[in-house]
């Protein structure tokens, strides 16, 4: 049933007129979208067309959760077990297929071939986990609450749930989706970034190898309109959100003024808070493999750096390993960083970097006029470092999402704390010390959902969450982890009474209280 994308979707095609047109996901069957209107996938190092999304018509959105309601009811009835076991088998399938799944998301992303690799594994990981699903869904008993009366709760899947995704992280936030829904008994429509779906359509195809039954899992493309149709369809009870603020709080507050649960993960302003007594070699390396890495497009990029007391030491040895760094295609080798996503994307850093200089701060490094041999058409912005920047810059006070790191300086270790509690945003902090004083204050004092002491990028593994707060997080159940597992279940709680009990003292309409 299940035939192969890998010629069709994802070989990069030279011609024109052969660009390969990216299928839906409806009821397992892949299927090409009657749509009149078609959205390029674009190589952002190259510029080539690597394929085309549709703009999936409404009547086949329809279909898809329809498939996807249909599927429920046999899904949710499979034993745990055997759900577990499709997960089993698709984690399996997921490693052996790691070279292909990283090669598309370079392709399509940009980011270079080892860090698509740490993409799909940080998905994986999530995967294995659903694994356990057995423990982790499992509900509570008490026996006896009161005579003969024993209380017990169980977690049920909700139904049909549906998944939006960015561009970023086109393997690993697909898996944060589906594989902890689908396991826990729902069934799904995702919607992948229109900028990268090859990485969710080859999941797809594995899943459905691993044994995924068909309409368990359906795929839908678009932007703007499917994720309307996906906030206002009756049929749809969880929504799970993970891109930017303006798109994060519109679907947050659509779909829950349809009752629908939300969880939205969105942008963000990370800090590292730099202590004069860090160990310099690896906060250095640290700060340069978080500011840069990935050009700068992870949620949890370390975008700004608040050194404590006199920052230029700091600032020189960061200019010289940042100078260090190779720009290049992230399927060459010796790639550090690889392109930004797109031209728009480019032209918002570097607009973003000007209003800084604008505005006082200090160009250290300028990468905005990079131009990378044998790729001289691709979106790529070298390593930039802005100095001197101020809490009122909009450089600052905007998300850039490119290969920039903003340098602040403050007096005290209170002072820092203050600047990174201001921000807006409350995804990550990290604090690079060698005090065990100051790191918990840190901890205790900072109002992010994410905390690093030592460590720059702190994304929590999967028996954690990913706890983002403040404007980076709408919902109140995180993403993986054991609030991801009440995010996709109802809790139900049942009171039973088996006991031969003596009808004598007649009737009683007093509230019934526990003796
Ligand atoms: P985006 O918001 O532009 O797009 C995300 C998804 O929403 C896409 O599928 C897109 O089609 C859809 N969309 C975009 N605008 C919409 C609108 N107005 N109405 C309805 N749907 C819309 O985000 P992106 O550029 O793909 O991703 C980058 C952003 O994601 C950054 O802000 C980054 O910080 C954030 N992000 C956050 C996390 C996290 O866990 N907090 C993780 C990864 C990325």
């Amino acid at each position: 049933k299940v035939r192969s994308l890998t010629p069709r979707v994802f070989a990069l095609s030279n011609h024109h007129f052969s660009v390969a047109r990216v299928p839906n996901l409806i009821g397992g069957s892949f299927v090409d979208s009657k749509s009149s209107e078609f959205i390029d996938v674009i190589n952002p190092a190259t510029q080539e067309v690597v394929s085309q999304i549709p703009l999936t018509t409404n009547e086949e959105f329809k279909s898809a959760v329809s498939a996807a309601k249909e599927a429920f009811p046999s899904w949710r009835n499979t034993p745990i077990t055997t759900r577990q076991r499709v997960m089993l088998k698709f984690q399996e399938l997921i490693r052996k297929n790691m070279d292909k799944l990283a090669l598309n998301v370079t392709t399509e992303q940009g980011k270079t071939l080892k860090d698509a690799q740490g993409d799909v594994f940080r998905g994986l990981e999530v995967v294995e986990h659903a694994c356990g699903m057995a423990t982790l869904q499992m509900g509570e008993y008490m026996s006896n609450v009161s005579n003969g009366i024993d209380t017990y709760s169980i977690r049920e899947p909700l139904g049909v749930c549906a998944g939006i995704c960015p561009f970023n992280f086109p393997a690993m936030i697909p898996l944060w989706m589906f594989p902890v829904a689908a396991t826990c008994g729902n069934t799904y429509v995702l919607k992948p970034s229109e900028k990268d779906p090859g990485a969710s359509m080859m999941l797809a195809e594995l899943a459905m190898e691993a044994g995924l039954p068909d309409g368990v899992l359906n795929i839908v493309h678009g932007t703007h309109d499917i994720v309307n149709a996906i906030c206002d369809d009756d049929d749809i009870r969880a929504v799970s959100f993970v891109g930017s603020n303006q798109a994060g709080m519109h679907i947050y507050a659509r779909a829950s003024a349809k009752g629908k649960r939300v969880q939205s993960n969105m942008g963000a302003k990370n800090h590292g808070v730099v202590m004069p007594d860090a160990n310099i070699d690896s906060t250095i390396n640290a700060l340069v493999a978080a500011g840069f890495g990935a050009a700068g497009q992870r949620c949890m990029a370390l975008s700004t750096v608040v050194f404590v007391g006199d920052s230029k030491p700091w600032e020189e040895k960061l200019l010289e390993r940042a100078k260090a760094l190779k720009v290049s295609g992230g399927t060459e080798p010796d790639a550090d960083l690889g392109p930004v996503i797109s031209k728009q994307a480019k032209e918002r850093v570097c607009r973003l970097v000007h209003s800084g200089v604008d505005s006082g701060a200090r160009l250290l490094l300028d990468g905005r006029d990079i131009v990378v041999p044998g790729y001289e058409k691709g979106n790529f912005v070298g390593p930039t470092i802005l100095s001197g920047v101020t809490p009122d810059m909009e450089c600052y006070k905007e998300e850039i999402f490119g290969p920039v790191l903003i340098c602040m300086q403050a007096n005290s270790l209170d002072e820092a704390i203050n600047i990174v509690n201001k921000n807006k945003w409350g995804n990550g902090a990290a604090i690079f010390t060698t005090s065990g004083v100051a790191a918990r204050k840190f901890q205790t004092e900072i109002e992010a959902g994410q905390i690093g002491i030592n460590v720059p990028i702190p994304v929590p593994l999967p028996f954690f969450s990913f706890t983002g707060s403040k404007a980076s997080f709408a919902g109140d159940l995180n993403f993986y982890g054991k609030a991801g597992v009440q995010f996709y279940t109802q809790i139900k709680t049942i009171t039973q009474q088996w006991k031969d009990l003596p009808g004598g003292s007649g009737v009683s309409l007093a509230m019934p209280t526990s003796q």
